[in-house]
């Protein structure tokens, strides 16, 4: 779709109240986009005014985790308006595309052109906070959204295995080269809690190992020359994983499990 104005990115402007943060990550599959939108959900369940900009250009899964896959935004004049979902305005590169099932395969000048249309020419209206799913690594969109919001804060999820640790801190390095400031890591899948049959005892198997989270925070403190604390651990949790495939996410439908728990007090930090 054409029609790129020339508008300036608001939240890129000195004075905006927009706190924007982009959630990272060196591979895929780690639980990224499943971050982002229980972490939107929480912000919005407290009050706040959030967007949501699914910027994944491989994955754009939030609209299904939100259960608005199909959903197509509308636009008044030059301007389009976000998707209202559960409370968020949510805008998906995935949206832009005439048919779902087609692939992206933009090259970096449309990409960037994309990108800048979805921040710049989205009514966003006054937001307390825009999140952005990023793909994952250190491609393309993160050095055309570092350019475009340096004033973005950025949070690394990462799995507690020792390989993961290496690639997302590689993400993280990338965003603090682009100038924005790595806020610190989420650690998602640490551990799977079974409740003994026998005793009744709460056990933590660490199906996925132990200490990435911690190791990725520790290297980026290293690299950055400042602190990058792991902020949070996050279970592995069927209905976490059921309510991203339902359209209903975990922080809004089970508060309770500790899933959405963790979710939730990570929100309150923001
Ligand atoms: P990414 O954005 O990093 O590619 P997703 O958020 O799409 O990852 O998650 C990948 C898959 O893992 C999804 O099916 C999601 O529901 C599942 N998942 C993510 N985090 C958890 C978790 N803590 N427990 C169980 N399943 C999870």
């Amino acid at each position: 779709k054409g029609g790129q104005t020339d508008r300036e990115i608001p939240f890129a402007l000195p004075g905006s109240l927009t706190k924007v943060i982009a959630v990272a990550s060196g591979k895929g599959g780690v639980g990224k986009s499943s971050v982002t939108v229980n972490l939107a959900l929480s912000l919005a369940a407290a009050g706040r005014s959030v967007g949501l900009l699914d910027a994944d250009i491989y994955g754009h899964s939030v609209p299904a985790m939100l259960g608005i896959a199909d959903a197509k935004p509308t636009s008044v004049e030059d301007m389009i308006l976000p998707v209202p979902s559960q409370g968020l305005k949510v805008m998906s590169i995935g949206m832009l595309k005439p048919r779902r099932d087609q692939v992206i395969a933009w090259r970096g000048p449309i990409l960037d052109r994309a990108l800048t249309q979805m921040l710049a020419d989205v009514y966003w209206g006054d937001l307390d906070y825009l999140l952005l799913d990023l793909p994952p690594g250190t491609g393309d969109v993160a050095i055309s959204l570092g350019q475009k919001l340096p004033n973005a804060e950025v949070l690394v999820v990462t799995t507690p295995q020792a390989a993961a640790a290496e690639v997302a801190e590689r993400a993280g390095t990338m965003a603090s080269m682009m100038n924005q400031r790595v806020i610190g890591v989420v650690e998602n899948m640490s551990y799977l809690a079974v409740t003994c049959p026998h005793c009744g005892e709460e056990q933590r198997h660490e199906v996925f190992g132990h200490g990435g989270g911690q190791d990725t925070a520790d290297g980026l403190t290293t690299r950055l020359g400042y602190d990058v604390p792991l902020l949070a651990q996050i279970p592995l949790d069927p209905r976490l994983r059921a309510g991203g495939d339902e359209g209903l996410p975990v922080v809004s439908t089970a508060p309770d499990q500790p899933s959405a728990r963790a979710l939730a007090e990570l929100a309150t930090g923001l």
